[in-house]
């Protein structure tokens, strides 16, 4: 045991450490300066430096006047052989070094000349600093940080660390290290002295309650790390509206979520809500805690300034569905009217203006893990769309006739459940058997895939599919619709492109004659730069909506798209899946259609702000949706045409004729 004696300048947390490795290597500490400190440690289970060391029997000095000659004679007096520095609030001033016979050592949590500064291990975390993290004993000289090098070792910060659990470890490190220095001295051996490259010096400030302050438009990591580097103490923090929220804990839980606006809380996850950022998402913990009735009533956007999360009332429920007053479409309040659902992506024909077709985009590339949709997961979606009379749109990005699973008997299966299933084909793969047994099931509609009234034209709009077979199936399903009276609408539509710019009367006028209940003229569509499709092949550009007014889409107000994967996107515009709104495997459609991010994308879009919006900013079909849902119109004169059909054939008693479609092509739709 030395008799050695030493006097501590510290600060709790760094001060207890070294206190208890000075101890250990046999010193007394005769007196402890410290800083008045007005609460508990905030950083770790610790003592206060003051009260420890009155425990201890040590005299304790709190915010002393260092400039006090009483205090430097004091110290003469006691006549240290050590004072150290362990995160003092201040250099210590020159005159208490420099005496002969007297080890002056300071402690800084990083390894010099790197990190210089009050609060290193704030900005080693927020930095994710895999080099310059450790601690250092320096000899003292007047200024803070710059002496010569006693001691080094170096610290790993794991990617979980916070500042208070970097903190322990460093002063764990720091304890070893004061202890064997300590240990050396007493031995009366010199310890080194390595001068700092003045050249590698890096310096931080203090630490400021500001600097927890988060902000989600930044990425996913850099919040991440800001939440770390300023918990527990002082704390990260983020505005709702005008009240401040702390936040307590905090996990990466996602990424590739682009389009909903950071700072959004998209749900609730136990204790925890998921907080939207710039390129990912967050799972936080927070004071107060967001809680579900917080989120019905209301979206909750975190903001570093003024709220702006958007009211959600007035925009669910009781809004007259004009162009004059936008809002969610009357049944669709708790569920889409229509679910849209991608069930296969492979294809047997080449279309040129198909947005899938090879050329036109690597969309299917893109699914080549996922070519068709799981028959689990579509009948968990017909279960729901079952459960509130929805209708389930079977479509995608190939022909839905192709999936291996016998796509007749899922159709049966979500008719059986009471969802109203639209089917969207090419015709190509619906032998008769197939035929008959959609409409036995009841079919609510087929739509035909045409875009052409003669085998010349559909050669070239349809490649790889025939003609003769088309016409035998359409021809096929209408004659036995009307023979058994079933209740299928038998549509087809047809592209509004430039090659058939000036044939569209006689392509609705040969369909309808035919005996198919509507012909629907679709919009030329695009989709943006999700395709290479080229805009001038339109022969019909003019727009329904004022999309440089702002006019709200309506899609998010009726419908949402599901891919092969089970993930919803908000629209059919999104082909490439760059919205990810949920997925039906984990949750329910219903819970994603009035989770936060679809009310989010409907506040915008009922504020005409819907450009603020990356996806839409740049949708060009944005323009060719319409409040008058068109698709319900179809749905609405193609059933009169076909009651009519029928109950003409009725009077005819077994006339083996079908009158012409007395009923007009419907308005273009997109
Ligand atoms: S504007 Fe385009 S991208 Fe936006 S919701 Fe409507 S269809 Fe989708």
């Amino acid at each position: 045991m030395s008799s050695k004696k030493a006097v501590l300048f510290g600060l709790s947390g760094f001060g207890n450490t070294a206190l208890r490795a000075l101890r250990a290597a046999g010193y007394e500490v005769g007196l402890v300066l410290t800083r008045k400190e007005p609460g508990p440690f905030p950083y770790y289970d610790e003592k206060r430096l003051a009260d420890e060391a009155r425990e201890l029997g040590i005299e304790v000095l709190e915010d002393p006047d260092l400039g006090d000659k009483g205090l430097k004679a004091r110290i003469d007096a006691y006549a240290p052989d050590l004072l150290l520095a362990a995160t003092f609030s201040t250099a210590v001033p020159h005159r208490f070094l420099g005496v002969k016979g007297r080890a002056c050592l300071g402690l800084q949590p990083s390894l010099l000349p790197a990190y210089r500064g009050a609060t290193p291990t704030t900005w080693m975390v927020l930095n994710q600093e895999p080099q310059h993290c450790g601690v250092t004993l320096y000899h003292l000289t007047p200024k803070a940080f710059v002496g010569d090098i006693a001691a080094q070792r170096e610290v790993t910060i794991a990617a979980d660390d916070t500042d208070g659990t970097l903190r322990r470890k460093l002063a764990d490190v720091a304890a070893e290290m004061v202890r064997e220095a300590a240990e050396r001295l007493a031995r009366g051996e010199e310890l080194p002295r390595i001068p700092q490259d003045e050249k590698a010096i890096t310096f931080f400030p203090k630490r400021t309650r500001r600097d927890g302050l988060i902000k989600f438009d930044e990425p996913t990591r850099n919040i991440y790390d800001r939440i770390r580097a300023t918990s527990p103490y002082p704390g990260p923090y983020t505005y709702w509206g005008d009240r401040e929220i702390e936040i307590t804990a905090a996990e990466v839980v996602e990424t590739g979520t682009f389009e909903v606006e950071p700072g959004l809380v998209m749900r609730r996850s136990g204790n925890s809500v998921v907080v939207k950022t710039r390129d990912g998402a967050l799972r936080v913990e927070t004071r107060p805690a967001i809680t579900s009735e917080d989120l019905a009533r209301e979206l909750v956007v975190f903001s570093d300034h003024q709220k702006i999360g958007i009211p959600k009332k007035g925009l669910v429920g009781g809004i007259v569905h004009t162009r004059e007053t936008y809002g969610i479409e009357p049944g669709a309040e708790e569920f889409p009217k229509m679910v849209v659902l991608a069930t296969v992506y492979p294809c047997n024909a080449k279309c040129p203006n198909c947005p899938y077709t090879e050329g036109n985009s690597d969309i299917r590339l893109k699914y080549a893990d996922a070519p068709f949709v799981d028959p689990a997961i579509f009948k968990k979606i017909a279960d729901e769309c079952g459960q509130y009379g929805s209708f389930l749109r079977i479509t995608g990005g190939g022909e839905p006739m192709m999936h291996p699973s016998d796509m007749v008997a899922l159709i049966e299966y979500a008719r059986s459940v009471g969802a109203k299933v639209w089917l969207n084909t090419n015709g190509s793969l619906m032998p008769k058997e197939k035929a008959d047994r959609l409409l036995a099931c009841g079919l609510d509609q087929v739509e035909f895939s045409v875009d052409a009234a003669d085998p010349a034209t559909y050669a070239i709009v349809r490649a790889g599919l025939d003609w003769d077979s088309l016409l035998e199936t359409v021809t096929y399903m209408v004659e036995e619709r009307n023979r058994q009276k079933s209740s299928t609408n038998i549509v087809v539509s047809v592209i509004n492109q430039d090659i058939v710019r000036d044939s569209m009367d006689q392509i609705v006028k040969f369909w309808l004659d035919l005996g198919v209940d509507e012909v629907i003229k679709r919009k030329f569509l695009t989709w943006g730069s999700n395709t290479g499709i080229d805009a001038d092949h339109s022969a019909d550009p003019t727009p329904y909506l004022d999309k440089t007014e702002g006019e709200p889409c309506p899609y998010p107000f009726h419908r949402l798209n599901i891919d092969s994967r089970g993930k919803v996107e908000v629209c059919g515009f999104d082909i490439t899946g760059r919205t990810n709104l949920g997925n039906v495997r984990d949750q329910s459609i219903r819970e994603i259609w009035t989770g936060p991010m679809f009310e989010w994308w409907r506040a915008k879009h009922a504020a005409r702000q819907g450009g603020d919006i990356p996806l839409c900013r740049e949708c060009p079909d944005w323009q060719y949706r319409s409040w008058t849902h068109n698709w319900e119109k179809v749905m609405r004169t193609a059933k009169a045409h076909r009651l009519r059909v029928i109950e003409w054939a009725e009077h005819e008693k077994g006339g083996d004729s079908i009158p012409a479609g007395p009923t007009p092509a419907s308005e273009p739709i997109s």
